[in-house]
């Protein structure tokens, strides 16, 4: 038993940990919270909003299908939650979003608007990425039916090793006065058969100035044969990503 269901006097609380309850069912709002744990409640189904709700862990929860407006979260944990289909626009203030192994999840809202770091690796439902104009590191690995990541202005790490499906990355935001100042330094694409870059005309703009690179990049688009085809997307990103430190292209 915990502290939630004993009984005891919630209000004025600010930090909760009830992880592994068996009994709890809901946590009501408790308006001095900044801090809930709440992993590993099988039986919980709901959670009240809380405005002053700084950082919630809800992860394997099993029977928790929704998580409410928290106009304060900074961070959310909710790896294993298989009933949660989306991640709505209700956090403003969230800068870390962890959802891994979400089996239902099938959307992530665009309007995350400070968000930086996004782990939502392992979602077989998930098939879009939006453009969340913040996000620095993306971590969305083995999902199987991810198609599209949007365009990501101020991307630095991505990971989207064995996304089968996978066609589009962003390349990142290029700087007004820099030819090829993309902010993206890590990328890790090991098994995605059939990603490219995209080409976008804000690039096509600033790369006119030199004839060579934009054949090359032009070259790009196209589809090859695998080998060729990553022959070209070596090429293409030794010149596009100036920063890039580590590229690791295998199993494609
Ligand atoms: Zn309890």
């Amino acid at each position: 038993m915990c502290v939630i269901c004993s009984g005891n006097i919630i209000q004025g609380l600010v930090r909760i940990d009830c992880a592994g309850c068996p009994n709890v069912k809901y946590i009501p709002s408790i308006k001095s919270l900044c801090i809930l744990i709440c992993s590993h409640c099988p039986h919980l189904e709901r959670i009240d909003r809380s405005d002053n709700l700084q950082i919630l862990d809800c992860s394997k929860c099993i029977n928790l299908s929704y998580i409410p407006v928290l106009p304060n979260l900074k961070e959310l944990y909710c790896t294993g939650c298989p009933l949660i289909e989306s991640i709505e626009p209700h956090y403003p203030q969230l800068t870390t979003l962890s959802c891994p192994d979400c089996r239902s999840l099938q959307s992530i809202s665009q309007f995350l608007t400070n968000l930086k770091t996004l782990y939502c690796f392992d979602c077989p439902q998930l098939k879009q990425i939006p453009s969340i104009h913040g996000l620095e590191q993306l971590y969305c690995h083995r999902c199987r039916l991810l198609e599209r990541i949007q365009r990501l202005d101020k991307i630095k790490k991505l990971c989207c090793n064995d996304c089968p499906f996978l066609e589009a990355i962003p390349i990142g935001r290029i700087h007004p006065e820099e030819n090829y100042s993309d902010t993206l330094i890590e990328l890790y694409c090991t098994g995605c058969p059939f990603i490219y870059i995209p080409y976008r005309s804000r690039l096509k703009h600033n790369i006119q100035k030199s004839n060579s690179m934009h054949f090359r990049l032009k070259r790009v688009q196209q589809r090859y044969q695998r080998k060729v085809y990553i022959r070209k997307l070596l090429k293409h990103m030794s010149f596009s990503i100036i920063d890039l430190n580590n590229l690791i292209v295998g199993y494609c």
